[in-house]
């Protein structure tokens, strides 16, 4: 993974430019390799999901978004996820809550001064909102209500922002369902 993302590195100029100041988002150029396609080359970069999101928060051109779509199916068979590690506490993560079913912790990248993930400890086919059913409505409701808690422990309870990404165009870059818990400055409407 880790010599993927170098030998990309060396193909793609990839600049970033962070604006938290004004609108606590990224901007990102990428200019993609010249020649033949890199297509295989460019999927296993994308499977590190910072470089993902960074890419997603770009003005998407149509190499990215197909990338981005291919990424997608890769993620959606069912492989675990980097948040399976962090379930395992395999890897460090800042839990902010847990209980038997969901566990909340900060974001490893967070866009606001509070961003906290929501997540399902058993995935149970929820890689997406999407693959939502019957079936899964009351582990849905426990993570829509450790999200106010969530908030509550954070101190924001009087405004706050929960948001799902569902899929490559909503630029999901986990395929563990996770609520974002966003909040700690002004929000803006719409989102972008
Ligand atoms: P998505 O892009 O799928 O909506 O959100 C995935 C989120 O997971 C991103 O905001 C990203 O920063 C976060 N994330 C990815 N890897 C890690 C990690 O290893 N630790 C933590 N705490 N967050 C992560």
């Amino acid at each position: 993974m880790i010599s993927a993302q170098k030998s990309m590195a060396a193909l793609i100029s990839f600049s970033l430019l962070r604006n938290y100041a004004t609108t606590g988002s990224i901007v990102a150029s990428v200019r993609a390799p010249p020649g033949p396609s890199s297509y295989p080359s460019f999927i296993n970069f994308l499977t590190a999901n910072h470089s993902r999101r960074y890419l997603c928060r770009a003005s998407a051109t149509d190499d990215e978004e197909a990338a981005a779509k291919a990424a997608a199916i890769i993620a959606d068979s069912g492989a675990p996820t980097i948040f399976d590690k962090i379930i395992a506490k395999e890897i460090p993560s800042t839990i902010v809550y847990e209980d038997d079913k969901v566990l909340a912790f900060k974001d490893i990248d967070p866009q606001a001064p509070v961003h906290v993930l929501v997540i399902p400890k058993f995935r149970d086919g929820l890689t997406q909102l999407g693959e939502a059913e019957p079936r899964h409505g009351e582990i849905l409701g426990q993570l829509l209500y450790a999200a106010r808690i969530v908030a509550q422990k954070e101190g924001i309870l009087d405004g706050f922002r929960v948001v799902i990404n569902n899929g490559p165009t909503a630029c999901q870059s986990v395929y563990h369902l996770h609520l974002h818990v966003l909040g700690g400055r002004q929000m803006k409407w719409p989102p972008g």
